[in-house]
C-alpha cells in the first residue's frame, strides 16, 4: 500500500497515521476543522503532509487508499469524488482486521449495550487460556494495538454503525448484535441505513463464524451466507445472576456468554470472580448509583442518549422516581419512551435543554401530567429534588445526546454528580 489519505484527525486518525508510520506507508491527513497550532508543528515534525478547516481534492492527489475516522460521514462529496475515481474507502477497524491474520475476532454492536458487553466479555475470558486483547470504541482504536492483538489468543472490539457502513471486509468469528433502536439518525439518514449499517457486521461472515443476536434479530445475519445464529434471549444464566441483574444487563451478559462460548465451548460460569462480573456492569455514566441527598437516592445514567436506553433504565429501577430527560434528542424513538413513562413508577419528569419543548409535547400527548420544564441541568436538579420525596430515585437518564450544553454524556454525568454535591449528596 503506497499511500494512504487519512480522513478525519481525531483519536483513531492520530492511531491511523501513527500505522502508516510504523509501516513505513505514506500518509496524508485531511481534517474539517482548523488544526491547533500544536497539531500542525506535530504533523509537520514527523513529515505528515495535511490540509484543515476542509476537505479539497489535494487529499485523493496521490492517494491508493482513503481512511475514514469514524464520525466523518461518508456521504460527503470527497468521499463521492474517491469512490469515483476507484480508490478504495475503508474504516479503521477493516484496515486493521485485515492484518491480525487467524486471530479471532469477537466484534460487539449494537444501539446500547456494546461497552458494557466488551467489559463482560473481558471478565469472561479472563478465565479462558491465552491473552485477550480489548479494543474499539470502548478505548484504543485497534490499529493502535495491532502488535498485542496479533499475539493475543482473540481480539474483543466494540464496532460502531459508522465504522460498519464502510465495512466490506469486515468478518468477525463472531458478531455480536446486542439490539436495534432508533439512534444516529442524522447521520444515517433513515432507521432504515442505520439498521442496515448494523447489520454490515455479519455480511462476510461464513461457514466457521458466528452470529449472536436477539431472536426478535434473527433474520439480520443473511441465511445464505452461513453463520451459527444463536438467540442471545435462549442463554441460561445462573439463578443469583438472574435475579440481581437490571434486564437489560442480564441481556448483555447472555449475550456475553453466547459469544464466549462460541470460541470457548467449555466455559464454566462458576469458575469467574461474581466481583469481575460486578465490575463489568458498573461503567461510570451508565445505571451507576452515585449517593443520596436527603433520603433521596441519586442515579447517574448519563450514558443514556436514546430512548431505548431510557426505557431500559426506567425497567431497571422498581422504586418511584423523578427522571430528568433532555439535550440534544435523536428525532425518532420517543413515543415508546412516553409510552413507558406512565407504566414505570415515574412521579415526576424535569425536562431541560435544546430537546425540552419537543419532550415536552410528546408527554402532553402521551398523558404525562407531572413534568417541569427546565432550561439547565442546574435547574432541573432543582426541580427535581422539590418533586421527589425520601425514598425516590433521582434518575439522570437523558434519552438525548448531551452536546448542547456539554461536551459529551461524561461531562454531563460529572456535572450531575458535581451540582448534587454542592447540594449535600453523600
Ligand atoms: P454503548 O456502548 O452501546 O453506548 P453502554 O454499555 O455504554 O452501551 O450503555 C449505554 C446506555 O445504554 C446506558 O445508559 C446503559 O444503562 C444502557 N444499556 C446498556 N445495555 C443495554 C441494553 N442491552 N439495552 C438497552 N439499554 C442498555
Amino acid at each position: 500500500m503506497g499511500h494512504i489519505t487519512v480522513l478525519g484527525y481525531r483519536r483513531t486518525g492520530r492511531a491511523v497515521v501513527e500505522h502508516c508510520l510504523r509501516s513505513a506507508v505514506d500518509a496524508f491527513v485531511s481534517e474539517a476543522r482548523p488544526l491547533p497550532d500544536a497539531e500542525r508543528a506535530a504533523l509537520t515534525d514527523l513529515g505528515v503532509d495535511f490540509e484543515d478547516g476542509g476537505h479539497t481534492e489535494r487529499c485523493l492527489a496521490a492517494c491508493d487508499l482513503l481512511v475514514l475516522s469514524p464520525a466523518v460521514r461518508p456521504d460527503q462529496a470527497i468521499v463521492a469524488e474517491a469512490r469515483r475515481r476507484g480508490i478504495p474507502v475503508r474504516s479503521e477497524i477493516e484496515l486493521a482486521a485485515e492484518r491480525l491474520g487467524e486471530t479471532a475476532i469477537v466484534a460487539v454492536t449494537g444501539t446500547n449495550g456494546k461497552t458494557t458487553t466488551v467489559r463482560l466479555l473481558e471478565a469472561l475470558f479472563s478465565v479462558c487460556p491465552g491473552p485477550t486483547t480489548i479494543a474499539g470504541n470502548i478505548g484504543t482504536p485497534l490499529i493502535a494495538v495491532l502488535d498485542a492483538a496479533q499475539a493475543s489468543e482473540r481480539v474483543v472490539v466494540e464496532v460502531s454503525s459508522y465504522q460498519l457502513a464502510l465495512s466490506a471486509s469486515f468478518r468477525p468469528r463472531v458478531g455480536v448484535l446486542l439490539n436495534i433502536a432508533p439512534d444516529h439518525i442524522d447521520y444515517h439518514g433513515s432507521f432504515a441505513a442505520y439498521a442496515a449499517a448494523k447489520g454490515r457486521l455479519f455480511c462476510r461472515q461464513g461457514e466457521g463464524d458466528c452470529a449472536v443476536v436477539p431472536h426478535a434479530l434473527r433474520h439480520v445475519p443473511p441465511p445464505e451466507a452461513g453463520p451459527r445464529v444463536v438467540h442471545l434471549d435462549e442463554q441460561p444464566l445462573p439463578g443469583p445472576w438472574e435475579r440481581e441483574l437490571a434486564p437489560h444487563n442480564a441481556e448483555n451478559l447472555r449475550a456475553a456468554v453466547a459469544a464466549c462460548r462460541a470460541l470457548e465451548p467449555e466455559l464454566d460460569l462458576e469458575r469467574i470472580p461474581v466481583d469481575s462480573l460486578r465490575d463489568a456492569i458498573s461503567a461510570p455514566h451508565r445505571m451507576e448509583p452515585v449517593g443520596a441527598v436527603d433520603g433521596v437516592h441519586v442515579i447517574n445514567d448519563s450514558k443514556a442518549t436514546n430512548a431505548a436506553s431510557t426505557c431500559a433504565a426506567l425497567a431497571g429501577v422498581t422504586s418511584p422516581k423523578v427522571l430528568l430527560l433532555g439535550g440534544r434528542h435523536k428525532i425518532e424513538g420517543y413515543e415508546s419512551l412516553a409510552d413507558t413513562i406512565p407504566r414505570s413508577a415515574v412521579r415526576h419528569v424535569v425536562l431541560f435543554g435544546e430537546a425540552a419543548p419537543f419532550l415536552d409535547r410528546l408527554l402532553e400527548a402521551a398523558g404525562v401530567t407531572r413534568r417541569t420544564r427546565c432550561e439547565t441541568l442546574e435547574k432541573a436538579i432543582v426541580a427535581g429534588l422539590a418533586a421527589a420525596r425520601p425514598g425516590d430515585c433521582l434518575l439522570l437518564s437523558p434519552a438525548c445526546a448531551s452536546f448542547d450544553q456539554f461536551s459529551d454524556y461524561e461531562e454531563r454525568g460529572a456535572t450531575f454528580v458535581e451540582l448534587l454535591r454542592r447540594r449535600g449528596m453523600r
